[in-house]
């Protein structure tokens, strides 16, 4: 999708808030906050830094994770060089300012209250580009029937679950954009539920805003929303959830749900809810096997332009099994790897990449790291979740929700709160900004959290 070029801040700028949420706050302010672009193509991208010290640590740490983020928002694997600003003073200032901590879900605000129906919904999610395989031939026949007839069809509710890394948002927001691409709907609202959540809560806390909720969500011709498990945690957004789901029922208005398991097996899921969501349909997405895996592999290397061969594409999808995004990401790697060293993507740097391959974060679990630092500091799993305020219990439980941040991609405070026994998301930014700022002023902290780091990455492998 190398479109014609747009500026080069703008699309920097993009990429910036792409590894804001990659990057702990404070090492976002060190080292990218006051960076700025003055080259961007296909073949190079020249990323002005402050200081050669700040070049040098941002290339050494940060390089690779910058090329996949070039790739993932502009499909793009230019070469990447750092030069040193002539002006540190005066550059920087196209860069969105950052708020501490907030920067996620001060951005996930805007994308749905103020776009327009389907800017929220990520490009590449269409159908054109899901492929179809037996674990996943029946969730994408309903899907595409429901976006077919949003509405009208027998599948109101539909329900997609499964496992992490599946396809489930994929194929939720191919809805949205078919749907939106037919003209069968006019207001497509896609909304993870802990934004539905956090929406409701600041509409309670706002006087007079709760109307404006309920007018934008219950006027959706067609509400996707994504990851409803995290429903399960306030009673009163699950009501305020089963009135709007009855006001665009009762108009006939499409939902579809995506959850990590069958919805009826949701503890904590009020039985009105369960009730409701079984009128409609659940369908389910397995782990693909070894075909769809290839053929993934594949459609995605063709996105970018390039052809792998079958081997390379059968080492790669025999090595990730279970889980779509890492098949993606470990692509991105070797593209980026053979770009830089300017070598044939053949099998000898397939073997080379799977080889360098540290254990791929989203594979820890969040209970796991939990244990893990528990063990190390001599507590049960419960008294790190728990209530207590002893110092020690208390360290140890911010470097768990740190480390939970940090090792496992897209995790949302809100989610990590729902993990120690229901805090507040703001408990959770003031604990990862703590641990975050000790971190950087601490050597002897330091390193424990970076030992802690290390085992739990090389145990997941
Ligand atoms: P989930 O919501 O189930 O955790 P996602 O929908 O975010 O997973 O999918 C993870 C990544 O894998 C996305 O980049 C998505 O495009 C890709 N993906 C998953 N399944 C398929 C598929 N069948 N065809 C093409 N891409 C897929
Ligand atoms: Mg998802």
């Amino acid at each position: 999708m190398a479109q014609e070029m747009e500026d080069p801040q703008e699309l920097w700028a993009q990429c910036l808030l792409n590894i804001e949420r990659q990057v702990r706050p404070q090492s976002f302010t060190n080292w990218f906050k006051q960076t700025s672009v003055s080259h961007f193509d296909q073949d190079l991208l020249v990323i002005q830094v402050p200081s050669a010290f700040s070049a040098a640590w941002i290339e050494e740490h940060y390089l690779q994770m910058i090329q996949s983020v070039v790739w993932e928002e502009t499909a793009l694997t230019p070469n990447i060089k750092f030069v040193v600003a002539q002006a540190p003073q005066s550059i920087g200032h196209q860069v969105p300012p950052v708020e501490q901590g907030e920067g996620d879900s001060a951005r996930d605000e805007q994308e749905v209250i103020e776009a327009a129906p389907v800017q929220s919904l990520n490009k590449r999610y269409t159908f054109d580009e899901f492929i179809i395989g037996d674990s996943n031939r029946f969730a994408h026949a309903t899907a595409l029937a429901v976006a077919n007839s949003p509405g009208k069809t027998e599948f109101n509710p539909l329900v997609i679950y499964g496992g992490v890394g599946l396809g489930k948002t994929h194929l939720l927001q191919a809805i949205g954009h078919h749907a939106y691409n037919h003209n069968l709907a006019e207001k497509i609202v896609y909304v993870p539920s802990e934004k539905f959540m956090r929406d409701f809560v600041q509409s309670l806390q706002d006087r007079n805003s709760i109307g404006e909720f309920q007018s934008f969500y219950r006027s959706a011709d067609i509400l996707l929303v994504d990851d409803i498990q995290f429903l399960i945690r306030g009673e009163q957004t699950q009501n305020e959830f089963f009135h709007t789901f009855n006001a665009l029922h009762q108009s006939e208005k499409q939902i579809v749900m995506t959850c990590d398991s069958p919805p009826g097996h949701l503890d904590g899921l009020g039985d009105r809810l369960k009730s409701r969501f079984i009128w409609g349909l659940a369908t389910a997405i397995d782990a693909p096997e070894l075909e769809t895996r290839i053929a993934i592999l594949h459609k995605k290397a063709e996105r970018n332009g390039i052809r792998i061969s079958d081997d390379v594409a059968a080492l790669l999808g025999n090595h990730i099994r279970s889980n779509v995004r890492e098949l993606e990401g470990t692509l991105i790697s070797l593209m980026a790897y053979c770009s830089i060293h300017k070598k044939e993507l053949d099998l000898e740097a397939a073997q080379h990449i799977i080889q360098e391959q540290g254990p791929s974060p989203s594979e820890v679990s969040i209970e796991a790291i939990q244990q893990h630092v528990a063990d190390h500091f001599n507590l049960t799993r419960e008294q790190l979740v728990g209530k207590g305020r002893q110092r020690d219990v208390v360290t140890a439980r911010h470097i768990a929700m740190f480390l939970i941040r940090t090792l496992i991609e897209g995790s949302h405070f809100t989610t990590i709160g729902l993990h120690f026994g229901n805090r507040d998301h703001s408990t959770v930014i003031h604990a990862v900004n703590t641990v975050g700022e000790r971190y950087q002023n601490d050597p002897s902290f330091a390193r424990l959290v970076e030992d802690l780091s290390n085992t739990i990455r090389r145990q997941s492998r």
